[in-house]
């Protein structure tokens, strides 16, 4: 019954190898290699994925450049507002397939990229709104004579959009839509692990009209992306992923000087004043890190609580997280499914056995599930460690897995150094009903989002990015359109 909801997805995993997506084509990686990629669930493989190369980056980047300089060029903003407008449609009416290849791919529970509908239609129909929106400004100057000045924006070129496998249709939307929008083309090389719907995605484009070569998808591993990001005909990066990877590609980036965006990784502080409503806190501070198995960027992992509630807090969201439903993500009762890969299981069962011997205590969860049904999936309980110091790995490093490190603290001077002591800033909680605390600490936090009495609230409107090394850059709202654009100053004597 449950493998029924996932039937949307299995026409397109009929056939043969799922190929590259170039100038609105399928086309065989030029080694005619491929790999597998496994259900996370099961374990058991899913689809034969070509394995693209640098000579595929270069055929796709040719691709997106003819675009570029041909047709594309030749549509108007407000032909390609209706294009993304057309775009939404195909998407919205083709959803739930789309939702059930995610779910096959990465393992996050149908429920939950279902749910997902509402951002990708919102940010495919905010960004064609903003089509139509650049525009440049008549300005004046001191230079003598009648000299006009006034600037225009123009799209900034090739894109090359890399994106991670823990929310791949979105992730790879929110990339795409503001690109369009501003008049660039994309070469989109999704996750190695989580291709589907980016493939699916770009024959949804050419559907709605989107001339050959707008978007092209090239599939492998990260060498595909290193390609991109050294590729002299790509004018701009725009990368979500993690810090070190966002590192090699400012290097690989240097030889002509790309426009780059980085949304990097996290380990953002979820902060829990005494005078906070906790019957509001408690389910919050727990699904801000349960939820997708904690394959969130902006998880709220470190978990500060203040000493007079931390004993009581701790353990109602261990108490919550005890009664999650980890299983089969096709199952409307789950609220966990597994985690992507094998080799991110062992990662962060690693993370697990790392917080117990560095003496923090287990609340609930903290081993994998290896009882049947679950044995060959990729399946973590949700865990919340306690006693947990400021020092441990399991407070400064990114797990990317469903596990909270909870730390008490004093007082709100206090907390605010702890919480900004991260090479990171990317999300953030306070949770009070104090007025003055909540600006104090909206203030002094270092991080690109701060949610107060509440967590990881997103709109296609309003901007997300991070501080420090969680990236530069920001997506959603006006800022995410302008990193697509040039703007160009004209000086006209008459
Ligand atoms: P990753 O950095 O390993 O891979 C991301 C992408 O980069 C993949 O497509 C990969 O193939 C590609 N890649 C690998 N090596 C490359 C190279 N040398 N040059 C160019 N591209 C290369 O990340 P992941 O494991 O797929 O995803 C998890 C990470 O993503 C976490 O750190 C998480 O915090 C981060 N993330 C950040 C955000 C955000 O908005 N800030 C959102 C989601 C995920």
């Amino acid at each position: 019954q449950h493998n029924r909801a996932l039937e949307a997805g299995s026409d397109f995993l009929k056939g043969g190898p799922k190929q590259l997506y170039i100038n609105g084509e399928y086309s065989a990686a030029a080694s005619g290699k491929t790999y597998w990629v496994n259900n996370p669930t099961t374990g058991q493989p899913l689809a034969e994925i070509a394995d693209g190369n640098v000579l595929d980056v270069d055929r796709a980047v040719a691709a997106a450049q003819a675009a570029f300089e041909g047709d594309w060029a030749r549509v108007k903003p407000q032909g390609r507002q209706q294009l993304l407008l057309r775009i939404a449609d195909l998407v919205e009416r083709h959803y739930d397939e789309l939702a059930a290849l995610d779910t096959l791919n990465m393992g996050a529970p149908l429920t939950r990229t279902r749910a997902m509908r509402s951002r990708a239609l919102s940010l495919l129909r905010f960004y064609a709104g903003l089509a139509t929106m650049p525009h440049g400004a008549t300005i004046p100057n001191s230079v003598p004579g009648n000299v006009l000045s006034y600037t225009v924006k123009e799209p900034v070129g090739v894109v090359g959009a890399i994106t991670p496998w823990n929310g791949p249709l979105t992730l790879g939307i929110w990339k795409i839509a503001p690109a369009l929008a501003a008049g660039c083309t994309v070469v989109l090389k999704p996750s190695e692990q989580t291709p589907l719907s980016s493939l699916r995605l770009a024959e949804l484009c050419t559907e709605a009209g989107l001339p050959p070569g707008v978007l092209n998808v090239i599939t492998g591993q990260g060498v595909v992306g290193a390609a991109l990001s050294a590729h002299r005909g790509v004018n701009k990066i725009t990368f979500t992923g993690s810090t070190d990877v966002g590192q090699r590609i400012i290097a690989a980036s240097a030889g002509n000087v790309k426009r780059l965006s980085l949304e990097l990784g996290g380990k953002s502080p979820n902060i829990v004043f005494a005078d906070a409503d906790l019957d509001l806190a408690v389910p919050a501070a727990a699904m801000a890190v349960f939820a997708n198995s904690g394959q969130v960027c902006s998880a709220g992992t470190r978990l500060f609580v203040q000493r007079q509630v931390y004993d009581e807090f701790v353990e109602r969201v261990a108490a919550f997280g005890s009664q999650l439903v980890v299983g089969d993500p096709a199952d409307p009762e789950t609220n966990l499914g597994p985690l992507v890969s094998e080799r991110h299981l062992s990662k962060v069962v690693s993370y697990l056995d790392i917080g117990h011997a560095e003496g923090a205590r287990a609340l609930c969860g903290g081993e994998r599930c290896t009882s049947e049904p679950f044995d060959s999936g990729y399946f973590v309980r949700p865990t919340v460690f306690a006693d947990v110091t400021d020092e441990m790995r399991i407070a400064r490093e990114e797990i990317f897995g469903p596990v909270i490190s909870a730390l008490p603290f004093d007082d709100i001077d206090e907390v605010l150094r702890r919480a900004n002591d991260s090479d990171l800033g990317l999300g953030s909680g306070v949770w009070t009903k104090s007025l003055k605390t909540a600006h104090k600490m909206s203030q002094g936090l270092r991080a690109g989002s701060v949610w107060v009495n509440c967590y990881q609230a997103m709109d296609a409107a309003v901007p997300f990015g991070g501080y420090k090394m969680s990236g530069y850059g920001r997506e959603s709202g006006l800022e995410h359109i302008e990193e697509f654009l040039e703007t160009k100053a004209i000086w006209l004597n008459i």
